[in-house]
C-alpha cells in the first residue's frame, strides 16, 4: 500500500455528507473535479493494490459512472454538463487503466515514480534472441501450413507471457517501496509483454491461411 500523503476531499461541501469518491456525492449528487493529488484508485475508491478483486473494481465502475452520467446532468448548468462529460472520459479511462493486469502494472509503476516505456525500452536479456528464433520457426510453420507447430508455438508464446505477467504480479505491490533500480527492472520486465503480443498476434494473422483452400 501506498505512504503517500494524499489530501481528498472527505465530505461534501454542500450537503456535509461523507464523500465514498471525491468527485461525487451520493446525497446530493453534487460533482466536484478530479482532485490534483487522485489517482485512478481513488477515482474508483479501490484500494491500491494490483491484486483488486476485478468483480469489485467493475462494480465500483458502474456505480460511480452512474452517478456522474452526463444524461443525469444535462438539465442543469452547462458548468455541470461538461464537468460530468469530463469526469466521465476520467472515470472510463481509470477504468480501462486498471481492468487490464499489464495496464494496471506500468500504471502503478508510473505512480510509484518509475520509469516509462520511453525512458527505458531495454527488455530481459535473453528475450531478443528469443524473439527472433520464435519468429523464425513461426514463419517455417507459416510456410508449410503446419497448423500443429502453430498451435504449439501459439500455447508456448502464452505460456511465457503468463510467466512473465505471475512475475510482475509477484512484484508489483512492492514498487512503493522498491528501489530505482528495481522499478527499472520492473519496467524491463514489462517491455518484454508487447514481444509475446506481437508475436501472438503475428499466430493470429497467419497470411497464408488465406491462400490454403485455393
Ligand atoms: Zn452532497
Amino acid at each position: 500500500m501506498s505512504e503517500r500523503a494524499i489530501s481528498l476531499p472527505v465530505k461534501c461541501l454542500s450537503c456535509h455528507e461523507e464523500l465514498s469518491t471525491p468527485i461525487v456525492c451520493d446525497g446530493c449528487h453534487t460533482l466536484y473535479p478530479v482532485p490534483q493529488s487522485a489517482d485512478f484508485f481513488d477515482l474508483l475508491s479501490i484500494g491500491r493494490t494490483f491484486h483488486l478483486d476485478e468483480g469489485l473494481l467493475a462494480r465500483a465502475y458502474r456505480s460511480i459512472a452512474r452517478q456522474i452520467h452526463p444524461d443525469r446532468f444535462g438539465g442543469d448548468s452547462i458548468e455541470a454538463g461538461n464537468l460530468s462529460t469530463r469526469l466521465s472520459a476520467q472515470v472510463n479511462q481509470a477504468f480501462a487503466t486498471l481492468r487490464d493486469p499489464v495496464k494496471r502494472a506500468a500504471y502503478i509503476l508510473e505512480i510509484a515514480g518509475g520509469p516509462s516505456a520511453a525512458e527505458v525500452r531495454e527488455v530481459p536479456g535473453a528475450l531478443l534472441g528469443e524473439v527472433m528464433m520464435l519468429r523464425e520457426e513461426i514463419e517455417q510453420a507459416q510456410a508449410k501450413g503446419d497448423d500443429a507447430a502453430i498451435a504449439r508455438h501459439r500455447g508456448a508464446i502464452a505460456k511465457r507471457r503468463d510467466e512473465t505477467l505471475e512475475e510482475i504480479a509477484g512484484r508489483a505491490d512492492g514498487l512503493w517501496e522498491a528501489s530505482d533500480e528495481d522499478k527499472k527492472g520492473f519496467r524491463v520486465l514489462l517491455n518484454s509483454i508487447k514481444y509475446f503480443d506481437n508475436l501472438l498476434t503475428e499466430l493470429a494473422v497467419n497470411p497464408l491461411a488465406a491462400n490454403q483452400d485455393h
